[in-house]
């Protein structure tokens, strides 16, 4: 085929968002019989489960090989969409508060896994923004035009994250590779700066993400202030202990000059004391302007008990009163087990 076919072929699957070879209507009839019995996508859907309030869209998708991984929407309140990716089967990392770590891990995902991940999250959207627009119209007596007029946020992924199952940096080439063709404006054409990857601290891949895409947001998942609470809950202490870990941080500033997310998911009697906050605060010292803390809710899954919301407050209080930009994040999907640290295939399997 000459490589025109393919940009035509490429623009359909990330831009127009078709769903098969018979929608490219770019291509003769022929070409697209032609095609008709290759697979379209990488993924197929399982299962898409919502919640309302506030609006998520759970995924579970299934892979050629039968495996089962699971994909995140969180439908903000200001119109944007986020998308949450796995980057991989389970997850070898074991973190004591997270339902994937509790899988193991069965195998990486490909670039292309990644990406359809997003491909059909958008898809769905699109379909989702058409039926209502169609209803609107319906409601006030006038033509239903499809897919048109202005490219209202509500209707597209905004942000990507690599938040899901797995860590992204023990899958390395194929997350970069992901982020190549989500970037390329010849292919999903997102903003880098609209792409966060978070790890649960592996150096080697931050040093890696400093040099070859440093546009990209980095988020640490450190949700301990010291390295002997950390090693208790996150048995990547173990390998990358939280000083070399906050070397790298540091040198990852000095890099790029970008701001640090430290996601800090607070559990009952284990992590949420003020005495923690004071030490959490301690370690950013001197680069303190480029951190910002984000305080998550512990999603039961069995292990730990979430903090109090007075203790939520007053760690909070801590952080602020010590010049730490400090958030905490909303809960989306908990009742869909979508949220932090819930995602781990039990009931789509
Ligand atoms: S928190 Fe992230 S790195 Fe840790 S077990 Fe869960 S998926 Fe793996």
């Amino acid at each position: 085929m000459p490589a025109y076919r393919l940009k035509q072929a490429m623009r359909s699957y990330y831009q127009e968002l078709v769903d098969d070879w018979a929608d490219i209507t770019t291509w003769s009839e022929k070409l697209r019989a032609d095609c008709a019995n290759s697979a379209w996508s990488p993924l197929t859907v399982k299962t898409v489960l919502q919640t309302q309030d506030p609006p998520s869209v759970k995924f579970a998708f299934q892979t050629a090989d039968g495996l089962t991984i699971e994909t995140v929407v969180m439908r903000h309140a200001d119109g944007r969409n986020t998308v949450c990716v796995s980057s991989q089967v389970g997850c070898a990392m074991g973190c004591a508060f997270c339902a994937t770590g509790t899988m193991g891990i069965k195998r990486n995902l490909t670039a292309e896994e990644i990406v359809d991940q997003v491909v059909q999250a958008a898809r769905w959207l699109k379909i989702q923004k058409m039926s209502i627009k169609s209803q609107v119209y319906q409601v006030a007596g006038q033509r239903p035009e499809g897919h048109d007029g202005p490219d209202r946020p509500e209707g597209r992924i905004t942000n990507i994250v690599f938040m899901g199952m797995g860590e992204p940096f023990n899958n390395p080439d194929e997350v970069f590779e992901s982020i190549r063709i989500l970037t390329s404006p010849d292919m999903f054409g997102l903003g880098a700066r609209h792409i966060s990857i978070s790890t649960c601290g592996i150096v080697t891949g931050i040093q890696r993400l400093a040099e070859e895409a440093p546009q990209v947001n980095l988020a640490i998942s450190l949700h301990a202030p010291t390295q002997e609470m950390r090693q208790q809950i996150m048995p990547v202490a173990k390998a990358y202990p939280l000083d070399r870990l906050m070397r790298a941080v540091r040198k990852y500033l000095e890099l790029t000059h970008r701001k640090v997310m430290f996601e800090y998911v607070l559990l009952e009697g284990v992590n949420d004391s003020q005495d923690d906050a004071e030490d959490l605060a301690d370690l950013f010292n001197e680069y303190r302007h480029l951190a910002h803390v984000n305080l998550i809710n512990y999603h039961q899954t069995g292990v730990f008990k979430p903090t109090s919301e007075a203790n939520a407050k007053k760690f909070q209080n801590v952080l602020r009163r010590r010049g730490i930009s400090v958030t905490r994040r909303i809960s989306f999907g908990e009742e869909i087990r979508a949220a932090c640290g819930q995602l781990a295939t039990r009931e789509t399997e």
